[in-house]
């Protein structure tokens, strides 16, 4: 919560912050009541929450209802993620260096869960509470050195996504290393470049679409889309639609 009210402050100001804390203490009352007096519907697969609904996410450029766990403060992509690795991703029988790029509360439990894995959170920013501060264009990491880069959200932040990408591949491990990376994006369109910054989603430098596995595939990297699919009561349960996401690998010696 602190993040995002710094956050808001840098990009919107006092005025328009102050707003926005006002719409989300009316709507924490709303949606408060509703888990206190409504049946449990929703769960939360990163902390075990369970509840009526999620907390609204609110920001001065747009709003989406009953998407943020109140416990863990996960939103959809990280509860689908999260199934993905405790399910298919076999996150127990990692090992090597692990690079977690903006580390999310909500998934920080999973990567105690790799007892052979060295992880190490990164970030521009030493908000996040890291190991490494770094630029993503410009590592402090050794070329073909890390064996696991988790990268989601982050791209669209980059005014030079594409040095970001070559960066990514320079640092993976070849043949074995993995990038499991995602950004937004509008499925059957092509990315729209907005130029700069746009302060009224979030700061994106652009929305992508189809073509981003291209601009992983120019780096050098293999890329492989994910089709991780679960039952569609799940879906509602967890409170989440399937995001689009990708595992690249680096062509092996
Ligand atoms: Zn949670």
């Amino acid at each position: 919560m602190l993040g995002w009210v710094s956050q808001q402050l840098k990009d919107y100001g006092v005025v328009v912050t102050t707003r926005l804390l006002g719409r989300v203490a009316m709507s924490r009352v709303r949606v408060g009541f509703a888990n206190k007096l409504l049946p449990l519907k929703v769960v939360c697969p990163c902390c075990g929450w369970r509840g009526s609904q999620f907390h609204d996410y609110i920001e001065a450029g747009y709003s989406v209802r009953k998407i943020v766990c109140p416990q863990c403060e996960s939103h959809p992509r990280h509860r689908y993620l999260s199934l993905w690795l405790a399910r298919e991703f076999e996150l127990e029988e990692k090992s090597g260096v692990a690079l977690i790029f903006a580390p999310e509360k909500a998934l920080a439990r999973f990567w105690e869960k790799a007892p052979h894995l060295k992880v190490y959170g990164i970030d521009i920013s030493a908000s996040r509470g890291i190991e490494i501060l770094g630029d993503i264009k410009d590592l402090p990491v050794e070329s073909s050195s890390v064996d696991l880069v988790w990268c989601h959200h982050v791209l669209e932040h980059i005014e030079d996504d594409r040095a970001a990408i070559r960066e990514l591949h320079r640092v993976l491990r070849p043949g074995s290393g993995e990038l499991i990376v995602s950004v937004p994006m509008e499925l059957g369109t092509t990315t729209s470049e907005y130029g700069y910054p746009d302060p009224m989603q979030s700061g994106h430098w652009r929305m992508y679409g189809d073509d981003f596995e291209e601009r992983l595939a120019q780096a050098g990297l293999i890329v492989q889309t994910m089709n991780f699919r679960l039952a569609e009561e799940e879906y509602l349960r967890y409170a989440f639609k399937p995001e689009r996401f990708y595992v690249c690998k680096k062509m092996g010696d």
